[in-house]
């Protein structure tokens, strides 16, 4: 057995929909945005949303380590202007919050761009916002995941070097954690076809985070070839990670440890069909 698995869910029906759909497509984990995503409006729920959901969870008898938030795509902590620098923190707040009502325990976050300022900057940047957001809200026991990403647009976080550093930094790193993307990896470099390359990528984790801080794992498919950093998501087993790229990523216990959530394209249907691929490669190797 793996510990989760599922999908990034829709919520235009309500949060309450979530538990349910996510079981009628074969997962026990999920994860959803805390509100609209391209938009900074973030307003805590009403009781009774925050209520309906949880009853749900409750009926469907999933787990709240298996259930995750990801942050808004306009977010950027690392922003140089102080105006979207301070809207990012506002908003992560607020997303924290939403997440607390709910009763989830991980909000996922990309640490953001320095749009040209430079590494050192940019970290320094995101680790003032986790600062901020933490010192006033660490009592909500709300974890941070940072996300690594693809290597474009002045983003920081596509290495786990670059993850530790940020983390290392932050006043309250025992709510920091990270989630690996295997599409983000791959077009990082980060070769999770090759067994060798992922016991060194798990144990690196290991020794600069800690294997029990990875909370997530987003098993994405990439369009594109290892190293290209264009971050385009493909459907499980059709991309250049492939089905024997994952059969060699899913062996590893470290791995199957983790809530594995796919962000592929389409919405239920076709997620349904990447957590039966999943799990059909996971019954190859026995696990399942
Ligand atoms: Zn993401
Ligand atoms: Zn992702």
């Amino acid at each position: 057995m793996v510990k989760g698995i599922g999908a990034h869910m829709p919520t235009s029906k309500g949060f309450h929909r979530v538990p349910k759909e996510t079981k009628e497509i074969g997962g026990n984990a999920f994860q959803i945005f805390p509100h609209n995503p391209r938009s900074w409006r973030a307003n805590p729920l009403k009781d009774e949303v925050a209520k309906r959901f949880q009853k749900e969870m409750e009926k469907e008898v999933l787990d709240y380590d298996n259930a995750f938030a990801h942050s808004g795509y306009l977010i950027n902590l690392a922003s140089p202007n102080d105006e979207n620098w301070e809207k990012s923190v506002e908003c992560l707040k607020s997303e924290v919050l939403i997440c607390r009502q709910l009763g989830i325990k991980y909000l996922n976050v990309h640490p953001g761009s320095h749009m040209g300022e430079g590494e050192a900057y940019g970290i320094s940047r995101i680790q003032k916002a986790l600062d901020e957001v933490l010192s006033e809200l660490s009592d909500l026991q709300v974890m941070i995941l940072l996300e690594n990403v693809a290597p474009k647009g002045g983003n920081i976080g596509y290495t786990i070097e670059q993850l530790a550093a940020i983390r290392d930094g932050c006043a309250f790193k025992e709510l920091i954690g990270i989630t690996f993307d295997t599409c983000h990896g791959f077009d990082a470099g980060y070769n999770i076809t090759d067994e060798g390359a992922v016991g060194e990528l798990l144990n690196k984790i290991d020794a600069l985070i800690g294997l029990d801080r990875l909370k997530m794992i987003h098993l994405n498919d990439s369009m594109n070839p290892l190293g290209s950093a264009k971050d385009r998501h493909a459907p499980i087993g059709e991309g250049y990670i492939g089905e024997a790229g994952f059969k060699v990523f899913l062996s590893f216990e470290a791995v199957q440890n983790t809530p594995l959530i796919v962000e592929t394209p389409g919405s239920n249907e076709e997620h349904a069909e990447d957590i039966k691929r999943i799990k059909k490669i996971l019954s190859a190797i026995g696990v399942m």
